[in-house]
């Protein structure tokens, strides 16, 4: 089968691989559609391979059961779905809670085992992936279904997290309306009644948060914790959900979250958010305001997703491409030029 692989550090190959076999307890996966998330973009530039032979990647996996490897019970062949990132041992006590995220055998600051930045991805005509990950779609479209599998988990799970500061007449913000943002403009118009500002530092993003729901839209600057503060009667927003994470938007998001504010980190852009135990004086981290580093999201949190799309109430925006191109999809990804999520098909 064909498959694109991270050969060394930033590069990317189209390589001739031999079809995977699903072992006890999975599934063999024919890849519908696999989306591209800003996370490949750090893992394509770190300056070390991520294991010794190439990695096929893509986390974001929609497709069919094509196999069922031995003692799988409850799937079929043929039955539709998307895979649940967390590849989590099942069995500890944050498993049996429901926090996969946080699986207690991925140690205190790893991530359980994830398509595509381990294990083989979902960027290749198959896959195989643990039966337990199997999440279905029904006749839901591949290439709408992707993003759902990170884009919308992910925020799904941030705002979940926030769901006390989502109260009538409360604001949100959403920094950056890429991939993961414009989903999450989307959710929580689904399911809070708040006001939601978009920054973003491109104005055809602002565009794309304007048409899934953001009711202001402010360009990413100097004076933008100033506005939103404008905007709030001086208080600052009720919560902040930053999907970029560089040094600006962590201390944006530190000088708008309101007192009790929800500021969720959620873009992985290695910024400090300068944050110290003094007295909450000025531009500073305001009293009683939380900080979460929100990880992917729970198998719920998947299901639930799954079921807004369905509903019709969240649409993730794609960019189509083949498989052979995907290389192309990441520099276009990398260049801010991709409106939503873009998508590769095999
Ligand atoms: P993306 O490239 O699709 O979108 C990023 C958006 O941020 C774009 O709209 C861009 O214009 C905007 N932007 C960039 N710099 C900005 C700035 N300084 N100020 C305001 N806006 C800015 O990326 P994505 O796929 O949505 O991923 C976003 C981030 O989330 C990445 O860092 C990714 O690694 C991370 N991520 C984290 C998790 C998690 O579990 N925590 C999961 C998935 C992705
Ligand atoms: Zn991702
Ligand atoms: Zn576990």
């Amino acid at each position: 089968m064909r498959a694109l692989q991270l050969t060394e550090p930033g590069r990317l190959e189209l390589r001739e691989v031999p079809t995977p076999e699903p072992g006890p307890g999975q599934l063999l996966i024919r890849v519908g559609a696999s989306g591209i998330c800003h996370s490949d973009l750090h893992v394509l530039h770190l300056p070390f391979k991520v294991r010794e032979e190439p990695l096929t990647l893509g986390h974001e996996i929609a497709g069919t059961v094509a196999a069922l490897g031995p003692h799988v019970e409850g799937r079929e062949i043929g039955d539709r779905g998307l895979i649940y990132l967390c590849w989590s041992c099942g069995i500890c006590p944050e498993c049996a809670s429901g926090n996969e995220n946080v699986c207690r055998a991925a140690g205190r600051t790893a991530m359980p085992p994830c398509p595509g930045l381990g294990p083989d991805g979902g960027m290749a005509e198959y896959v195989v992936v643990p039966a337990t990950s199997f999440v279905p779609i029904g006749d839901m479209d591949f290439v709408a279904a992707a993003p759902l599998a990170d884009a919308a988990l992910t925020s799904y799970h941030a705002i979940r997290g926030a769901r006390d500061q989502l109260r009538p007449g409360a604001t949100a913000v959403v920094i950056g309306a890429g991939g993961l943002g414009h989903v999450g403009i989307q959710i929580l118009r689904a399911l809070s009644p708040v006001r939601v500002v978009a920054v973003d530092s491109d104005p055809g993003k602002l565009e794309l948060a304007a048409e899934c729901g953001a009711h202001e839209g402010l360009p990413a600057g100097d004076d933008t914790a100033a506005r939103i503060l404008e905007m709030t009667g001086g208080r600052g927003a009720e919560a902040v959900f930053d999907f970029v994470g560089v040094d600006a938007t962590a201390r944006l998001s530190v000088e708008c979250v309101g007192p009790n504010g929800a500021y969720r980190m959620i873009g992985l852009g290695d910024g400090d958010p300068g944050i110290t135990a003094g007295p909450a004086g000025g531009p500073g981290l305001p009293w009683g305001a939380t900080v979460r580093k929100s990880y992917g999201g729970t198998r719920r949190d998947l299901i639930d997703s799954v079921a807004l799309a369905r509903e019709g109430r969240i649409l993730a925006r794609t960019e189509q491409f083949a498989l052979a191109d995907g290389a192309r999809a990441y520099a276009l990804l990398e260049q801010g030029r991709i409106r939503g999520r873009a998508v590769l098909v095999p």
